[in-house]
């Protein structure tokens, strides 16, 4: 009997739980990583039986770092490809690590909000042509959605809210309300970059609805809530832009009420200080969880102050790359596990 088997053993004899260290997707279950690649995003969704979806790519360069990540992560949910890979718009920290993703691993098909829109001349435009190469390489295929579509992976039912500059037109099933927060808070001035061109979506499973709309800025996240709150509330929400202050407003947040959010953060970028402030006072809010410390929201002498619990960041200042795991059950409960202190939390 070799080392591992005999933990095995010992373990089930002693009536521990093993399950938190299970990263596959149980029966009938969706597992979720949230990657951490340092202020980028990367989110793996995997539902047993079904397609994977991954959201984002994170940054180029560092050797291969972000995609290394991934493709440790799809490893560890038992996949040799990836089905789709959806990316929210055409920025460094999204979409930039595809050529070494594509490297390290199959893809069946991208998806997309179509044409580039922030024509910079340089950086953006050169990301963007290498992901098109790419394609037309024969690499993977390619999807345009818009707003208003259902997203083609199955096992996940998933719609697009959001995508190069529109927004949905009617209210989802449990929205429509009108929003009386809409009133207390000026309108933003309209976005003209790629982010406010993000391709959001809301995913259901098990009953339960998972938000991400990349990096949506205030001006159409309103769209989306204002004057009547289109969306409804939802379960869970992957905060948008990193938690920078561009994004969630409180007639936002407030709003659509996620009783879980999750913010994949950098240690310096994103994880505002108002934005950790909205989400903190946000009605039936359960947790927040952070990829990372954010070093805006602590005090200046070390303490956490505006972030969250400690529990519930992946990475403190001593630590990266660790993700973070959200699992929802067929019953439809759910729970997140915190990669660094391998604690779950229902
Ligand atoms: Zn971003």
């Amino acid at each position: 009997m070799n080392v591992s088997r005999l933990f095995l053993v010992v373990a089930l004899f002693a009536g521990l739980s093993l399950s938190s260290a299970v990263s596959q997707p149980a029966h009938g279950s969706l597992q979720v990583y949230f990657i951490d690649v340092e202020g980028g995003q990367a989110t793996l969704f995997v539902p047993d039986g079904g397609e994977s979806l991954l959201i984002d790519t994170g940054w180029p360069d560092n050797n291969g770092r972000d995609a290394d990540r991934i493709v440790t992560a799809a490893h560890q949910a038992g996949l040799k490809r990836i089905d789709y890979v959806l990316i929210t718009h055409f920025h460094d920290d999204h979409v930039g690590g595809v050529p070494q993703l594509l490297d390290r691993i199959p893809v069946g098909t991208f998806l997309d909000h179509g044409d580039l829109y922030e024509n910079d001349h340089g950086p953006i435009e050169q990301k963007y042509k290498l992901y098109l190469q790419q394609i037309a390489g024969g690499k993977a295929k390619r999807v345009v959605l818009h707003a208003g579509d259902k997203l083609p992976v199955r096992g996940l039912n998933g719609t697009v809210l959001s995508s190069d500059g529109k927004v949905i037109g009617q209210a989802l099933p449990g929205g429509g309300r009108s929003n009386p927060l809409c009133g207390q808070e000026a309108a933003a001035p309209e976005d003209t970059t790629e982010n406010g061109h993000s391709l959001g979506v809301l995913l259901r499973f098990a009953g339960v609805k998972i938000l991400d709309l990349g990096d949506l800025t205030k001006d159409r996240e309103r769209t989306l809530v204002c004057p009547a709150n289109r969306i409804g509330r939802v379960d869970i929400e992957v905060v948008s832009h990193h938690g920078w202050e561009q994004s969630s407003s409180m007639a936002f947040v407030h709003a659509i009420q996620p009783r879980i959010a999750i913010m994949d953060n950098g240690a310096k970028k994103g994880g505002s200080v108002p934005v950790l402030d909205v989400f903190r006072s946000s009605p039936g809010l359960e947790a927040l969880w952070q990829l990372h410390t954010s070093e805006e929201g602590m005090a200046k002498d070390g303490r956490p102050e505006h972030n969250t619990r400690p529990e519930y960041i992946a990475n403190t200042p001593v630590t990266e790359g660790k993700m973070l795991e959200l699992t929802v059950h067929a019953n439809g409960s759910y729970t997140v596990r915190n990669d660094r202190t391998g604690k779950s939390v229902e």
